[in-house]
């Protein structure tokens, strides 16, 4: 049973005078306190956790999303910023006692500035929503999510979210250039601009991958590139996931940046194939998918050098793409990955871990390990190239004990990532769902620390409590409490 912060029992028995007072300051159809309207709001894309938020705003206006904040500040009433509501960890998760401030109705484009490369946009606009909107001048927002259809800019620089293209043209945090945040006592600061370096500490990127916990993002600016002369995509199968790792790590070790490096494993490819008839080999263990881009000699060099090394590993097949249709068939099958493998089990949770690069066989080998031990299977489909892992731990909901042991899978794998020298979370964030790790990562010097900057923003701990911190952290309490050897004190207590 997920532990979430105690409801704040006085402000459950205000509820009716706390929604009349936002009533007042977002007019219309913005607060919505029915049940059943309520409804399509209680879970994010984690879908083993639900909760009823105590009302639902989506404001319209700066102003009123500052007001909104103010009034919680002053009444003591915790808030959780939504975006879309498609975080894979809980990010979005509501409270019984807190404000739901739902963000999609700021969805307008505010400027388009080639001439600065860049994009100014409110944080509900969708992140291919950017793309959209510069495509016909032959630019595009690099950062590409699976869900980049539905999923917002704000939610993306709250998850520093990334994707296929991560891995040449950087995360959420390497293109975003400046934030509107409103805080939490309803002040209203500006981080970065058009411009390319701040001064003063990083805000900017402090706030990027910040999950909601130190201010609501009002305003957007990114930048956006000139789409690539050309891009082609060669799609090679492999005996088993280890050459097919190793594959990845000598690509990188030789220079070679590509502008995205998928792998899929067998159940992966199986299911995609299935699903979207993309014309996967099926005889194989493990699938690459390697798209380089930019001027054509470039990539036709670098291609030739890929396939030298895929055969130096073992690769059995090895197909290239020849035109544009062909390209998007390869990537037909990754994209839909995630959905595809929702046909062939009931549930499923989708890890989220980051290793350094050479140690792709290795962690690919003790995932089989942890497999046979769980009792549950597993599909991987993951951006190799940054090492970032996507295990797909497959699970009926209906089955008892099966959730607990598709999470104690989770964490053990999580637990190899940080093992082998990687960290607990690549792109989806740490919600509620990997809060309880954050130990495994990090000391109490440094959780201390990291709190101390939450307090800066938010002593009250009103923004999106329950998230990312393993335990009721107050400010007041920080550096009190001992843990000899990791052991935390009290272990039977009840924390978040
Ligand atoms: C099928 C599928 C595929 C996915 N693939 C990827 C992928 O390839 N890469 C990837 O990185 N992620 C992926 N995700 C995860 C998810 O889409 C991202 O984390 C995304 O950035 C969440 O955006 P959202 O608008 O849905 O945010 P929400 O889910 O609404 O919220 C996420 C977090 O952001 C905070 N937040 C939202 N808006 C604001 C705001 N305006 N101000 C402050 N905080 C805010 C919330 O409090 C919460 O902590 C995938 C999800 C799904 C369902």
């Amino acid at each position: 049973m997920l532990k979430m912060p105690e409801p704040d029992a006085d402000v459950l028995a205000r509820r009716k005078s706390i929604v009349a007072d936002l009533r007042d300051i977002v007019p219309g159809e913005g607060v919505v306190d029915a049940t059943s309207e309520m409804r399509a709001f209680e879970t994010d894309a984690l879908t083993a956790y639900r909760q009823m938020p105590l009302v639902v705003v989506l404001p319209e206006t700066v102003e009123q999303v500052s007001r909104v904040l103010r009034y919680c500040h002053k009444n003591g009433i915790r808030v959780v910023p939504r975006g879309s509501g498609t975080s894979l960890s809980g990010g979005a998760l509501p409270l019984a006692d807190a404000v739901l401030l739902v963000m999609s109705r700021f969805n307008r484009v505010l400027d388009i500035d080639y001439a600065n490369r860049a994009v100014v946009v409110q944080p509900g606009v969708t992140n291919l929503g950017i793309t959209h909107a510069v495509q016909d001048e032959g630019f595009y927002y690099a950062p590409d999510p699976s869900s980049q259809i539905a999923c917002s800019i704000g939610g993306n620089i709250a998850e520093n979210s990334g994707g296929v293209h991560s891995l040449k043209y950087g995360l959420t945090t390497n293109n975003v250039l400046g934030l509107e945040v409103v805080l939490i006592n309803g002040d209203k600061v500006r981080l970065g601009g058009k411009h390319l370096d701040s001064e003063g500490y990083d805000l900017l990127a402090l706030m990027t991958g910040s999950e909601g916990l130190l201010g609501v993002v009002t305003e957007v600016t990114v930048r956006i590139l000139q789409k690539p002369e050309t891009a082609r995509a060669a799609l090679i199968g492999f005996p088993t996931s280890e050459t097919a790792g190793q594959c990845v790590a000598d690509i990188i070790a030789a220079g070679i940046i590509p502008g995205g490096m998928e792998m899929m494993d067998r159940p992966a490819i199986h299911a995609a194939e299935d699903f979207v008839h993309a014309d996967y080999p099926l005889d194989v263990e493990a699938l690459l998918i390697v798209e380089l881009d930019g001027p054509e000699a470039e990539v036709d060099f670098l291609l030739a050098e890929v396939e030298a090394l895929a055969l130096r590993n073992g690769a059995t097949t090895i197909r290239v793409s020849k035109s544009e249709e062909e390209r998007a068939t390869f990537w037909a099958g990754r994209k839909a990955a995630f959905p595809s493998v929702g046909r062939i089990s009931p549930d499923y949770l989708c890890m989220d871990g980051t290793i350094p690069r050479k140690e792709l066989p290795r962690v690919l080998a003790g995932m089989r390990e942890l497999s046979e031990i769980h009792g549950l299977r597993v599909a991987n489909v993951f951006h190799a190239g940054d090492g970032n892992l996507h295990p797909l731990i497959l699970y009926d909901a209906n089955k008892p004990g099966e959730l607990a042991a598709a999470e104690a899978f989770g964490a053990d794998i999580l637990r190899l990532c940080v093992k082998v020298g990687g960290v607990l979370t690549g792109e989806h964030g740490v919600g509620v769902e990997k809060r309880e790790l954050m130990p495994e990562m990090f000391n109490e010097i440094d959780l201390d620390q990291q709190m101390r900057v939450k307090c800066a923003f938010d002593e009250k701990h009103l923004l999106n409590p329950g998230k990312v911190f393993p335990q009721l952290r107050r400010c007041a309490e920080l550096g009190r409490m001992h843990i000899h050897a990791g052991a935390m004190p009290f272990p039977d207590i009840p924390r978040f």
